[in-house]
C-alpha cells in the first residue's frame, strides 16, 4: 500500500488516527448525537479553504483575497435559507454551544432572565444550567422540566415564564424522545413578549425531511448544530424566520454581530464548505430515506427492547432516540452498563433519568439510530442489537455500584477491566465486529 504523507511524517498520529478509524468500523455507535460524514464533507473539510482568514461577512471581510470564499460561504448561506425556507442564515458559529452562546449575546443583556429545559429532563448545558456554563453564569436562567409522563411540561412553562417573564425562550433537546409542541412553545413566549429560540441540533435532519414538525412557522430564531443527523462537519447554523423578522427587524445584523465581533474571529470556511455540501446532501431522495430509516430503527429498538423488559423513559420514543431506564435495579446502573456496553463494542452513554440523584452516576443509557442507519442497518439488524443490549444486562444484572463515594471510581475502573476480559462479552464484541463488517462506515 502506498504510503501516505501523514504515515511519513507523523507516524504517532497517523496509527491513532488509523486505530480510531477501525474502532469506528468495528463498533456499533449508538450515541444519538453522532454521525458519519460523508467522504465529499470530508474532502471539503480537508480542503485548502482551511488556510484562509475571512474575519467579517461576504462583501465585507477584513482580508483580502475572499473572492472566492465568499462564494463559498453564500453557497452555504443560500442553500440554508432555500432549504428552511428563511430569510436569514449565519453559518459561522464554530459549533452549537458558542453558538446558543451568540444567540443569547445577541438578544438579552447579561444579567437578564432565559429560560430553557433543565439538563436532568433532557436539555442542553447551553439552555441556562446554573453555575457552570455561560447561560447560567451571566444570565438569571430559569429551568422547566418533565411532567409525570416524561414529556415537555407546557404547564410550568407557561407558569414558570408567566412568574420570571424571561426575554428569551430557548427550547430543544438532547435526551428527549418525543415530538417536540413548537407552537404551544411560540404561545408561552408571546404570552411574555420572549424571543422563542428552537435548538433543533438533535433533530434537524427529521426536520428538514418533514418527519419531526418544523420550526420555522413559530419559532423566531432556529439553531442548528450541522454534524449531528444532518451529517454535516462539526459546526452550527443559526437562522431567523420571517416570524423573527417581524418581531425584530434587526435580528440578522444583531446575529451577525454577536457571532464576529462579538464572539468569534476568523471563520472556519472548511467546515462552511462541509456545511454547505451537507445541506445539497439533504436535499437528495437518499436522505429523506435515512431520516425516515433513523425512525424506523429507533421504533424497532423500542419494540425489542421493551418486548425484553427493558423500561424506557417514556415508554418509547417518537424520534431518533430512546432512554433506556435502569433505575429499580439500583441507582447509577446506567453507568456501568454503559461501560459493559462499550467493552461489547455497542458505544452509547449514561444518562440521568427522573428518579436519579447523583448525575455523576446516572441510572439510564442514551441509545440512538442516526449512525447506524447512515451506515445502512434496518430493522433486523435492529433487533440483533436490542438482543445483545439485553445479553449485556443479563450478565451484569448482579452488579451494583458500591454506596460509599470513595469507592465508586476504582468500582468503575475493576468492573470495566472485568468486562474487557468476560468470555460473554467477548462473544458478543466479535458478533458486533462481524455484523459492522458487513456495513462498512462512509
Ligand atoms: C449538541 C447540542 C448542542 C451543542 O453543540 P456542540 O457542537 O457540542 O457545542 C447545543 N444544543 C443541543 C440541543 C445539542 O444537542
Amino acid at each position: 500500500m502506498e504510503h501516505t504523507t501523514l504515515q511519513i511524517q507523523d507516524l504517532e498520529l497517523f496509527d491513532l488516527i488509523e486505530r480510531e478509524t477501525r474502532r469506528q468500523q468495528d463498533e456499533i455507535t449508538l450515541i444519538p448525537s453522532e454521525n458519519y460524514a460523508s467522504p465529499a464533507v470530508r474532502e471539503a473539510v480537508a480542503s485548502a479553504l482551511a488556510n484562509k482568514y475571512a474575519e467579517g461577512y461576504a462583501g465585507r471581510r477584513y482580508y483580502e483575497g475572499n473572492d472566492i470564499v465568499d462564494q463559498v460561504e453564500l453557497l452555504a448561506v443560500k442553500r440554508a435559507k432555500e432549504l428552511f425556507g428563511v430569510p436569514y442564515a449565519n453559518v459561522q458559529p464554530y459549533s452549537g454551544s458558542p453558538a446558543n452562546s451568540e444567540i443569547f449575546f445577541a438578544l438579552a443583556e447579561p444579567g437578564s432572565t432565559v429560560m430553557g429545559l433543565a439538563l436532568s429532563s433532557g436539555g442542553h448545558l447551553t439552555h441556562g444550567h446554573p453555575k457552570v456554563t455561560f447561560s447560567g453564569k451571566y444570565y438569571k436562567a430559569v429551568q422547566f422540566g418533565l411532567a409525570s409522563d416524561a414529556r415537555i411540561d407546557y404547564d410550568q412553562m407557561a407558569s414558570l415564564a408567566r412568574e420570571h417573564k424571561p426575554s428569551i425562550i430557548i427550547f430543544g433537546t438532547t435526551a428527549y424522545s418525543f415530538t417536540l409542541d413548537w407552537k404551544r412553545a411560540r404561545e408561552i413566549a408571546d404570552e411574555v413578549g420572549a424571543y422563542l429560540v428552537a435548538d433543533i441540533s438533535h433533530i434537524i435532519g427529521l426536520v428538514i425531511t418533514g418527519d419531526h414538525p418544523s420550526p420555522v412557522p413559530y419559532a423566531h430564531v432556529i439553531m442548528s448544530t450541522t454534524h449531528k443527523t444532518l451529517r454535516g462537519p462539526r459546526g452550527a447554523i443559526i437562522l431567523v424566520t420571517e416570524e423573527g423578522l417581524q418581531k425584530d427587524g434587526d435580528l440578522p445584523k444583531k446575529i451577525d454581530a454577536a457571532v464576529m465581533p462579538g464572539m468569534q474571529g476568523g471563520p472556519h470556511e472548511n467546515a462552511i464548505a462541509g456545511i454547505a455540501t451537507s445541506l445539497l446532501e439533504a436535499t437528495t431522495d437518499e436522505f429523506k430515506q435515512y431520516s425516515r430509516q433513523v425512525i424506523l430503527n429507533a421504533k424497532a429498538l423500542e419494540s425489542e427492547l421493551r418486548a425484553k423488559g427493558i423500561e424506557l423513559i417514556g415508554g418509547g420514543t417518537e424520534n431518533h432516540l430512546l432512554v433506556l431506564d435502569f433505575s429499580k435495579q439500583s441507582l447509577g446502573k446506567g453507568t456501568l452498563v454503559a461501560a459493559a456496553l462499550n467493552a461489547a463494542g455497542i458505544v452509547a452513554n449514561r444518562n440521568t433519568v427522573p428518579s436519579d440523584t447523583n448525575p455523576f452516576y446516572p441510572s439510564g443509557v442514551r441509545v440512538g439510530t442516526p449512525a447506524v442507519t447512515t451506515r445502512g442497518m434496518k430493522e433486523h439488524e435492529m433487533q440483533k442489537v436490542a438482543g445483545w443490549i439485553v445479553e449485556v444486562v443479563e450478565i451484569i444484572k448482579d452488579e451494583k455500584l458500591p454506596e460509599a463515594k470513595e469507592q465508586k471510581q476504582s468500582y468503575i475502573a475493576e468492573f470495566r477491566a472485568r468486562m474487557q476480559n468476560d468470555p460473554r462479552i467477548h462473544i458478543i464484541r466479535n458478533l458486533v465486529k462481524d455484523l459492522c463488517a458487513q456495513y462498512p462506515t462512509p
